[in-house]
């Protein structure tokens, strides 16, 4: 079913707005120049109800892409946090994928992005295993991708930037054309990046090696699989990784929101 015609609320401005409603001008400046800043967080059913996976992290995480980028947000970090958790009880839903989106309208045009207003929504729907039920069991074929990840100076690679994404799905569109089920990205001097939407490790000798934080997001998942690691006395390594270092290693995997640990 299209997004557009699912039923169920969506939170908008400080409503909720029926989902069929939430709509926005075609003048939207984040439409035009992806000048926006968004977060997807998982919620999960657990034992004595739902529980949001690092709500905090992820909200702290949206309101530093969203300083970085000069937007202020009309809403504070203990708001969004309880809009979320409104989100899932308004739609009745037990385990979820979250999407808080900071945008802005469509007041004026042009790059300058002056008197725009900043406009924040909060959407969640039930969203399976993001590369598929049977890869999260089985694994999934990766290719390398020929399109870069910018080093973070262009391109604020620590920012969840709307923007950003372009260079992200045309990478997993070559993949998915040539066959794979996911894109690894390297970094312009050719090391080991990240996936388009994942961050990634490898296990070699016992030890997990994962990509510094020079051209990837520094997921929030990533995170937490580093710290799980450390408490179990696993040696965890960041550093630039080659892409010959993959290919040895004993195994490899995905780690994100989406894609949880693939
Ligand atoms: N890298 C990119 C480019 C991503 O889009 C994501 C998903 N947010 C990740 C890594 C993983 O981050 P997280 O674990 O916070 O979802």
């Amino acid at each position: 079913m299209s997004n557009e015609r699912r039923d169920g609320w969506i939170w908008f401005d400080g409503e909720f707005v029926p989902w069929k409603e939430a709509r926005v001008h075609a003048l939207t400046h984040t439409l035009h120049y992806g000048t926006g800043v968004f977060e997807g967080v998982r919620a999960y059913a657990a034992n004595g109800g739902t529980a949001i996976f690092r709500l905090r992290d992820h909200t702290r995480r949206l309101f530093n892409s969203a300083a970085l980028v000069g937007m202020e947000i009309p809403f504070s970090q203990d708001e969004l946090d309880e809009v979320q958790r409104d989100v899932l009880r308004r739609n009745e839903l037990q385990s979820a994928y979250i999407r808080p989106i900071v945008f802005y309208g469509a007041d004026d045009m042009g790059l300058r992005a002056d008197r725009l207003e900043v406009h924040v929504t909060v959407a969640a729907w039930e969203w399976g295993a993001y590369l598929g039920e049977e890869q999260i069991n089985n694994g999934i074929c990766i290719g390398t991708s020929s399109f870069v990840r910018c080093h973070s100076n262009p391109k604020m690679s620590r920012v969840k930037a709307c923007g950003n994404y372009l260079n992200s799905m045309m990478a997993l569109r070559e993949a998915c054309d040539a066959g794979y089920e996911e894109a690894l990205m390297l970094d312009a001097g050719g090391f080991v990046c990240e996936g388009s939407g994942e961050n990634l490790f490898i296990v070699r000798d016992g030890a997990l090696l994962t990509p510094d934080l020079s051209a990837a997001l520094d997921g929030i998942t990533r995170r937490t699989v580093m710290e799980l690691a450390r408490e179990r006395g696993i040696e965890v390594v960041e550093r630039r990784i080659e892409r010959d270092e993959v290919l040895a290693a004993d195994e490899a995997f995905f780690t994100g929101t989406a894609a949880e640990v693939t």
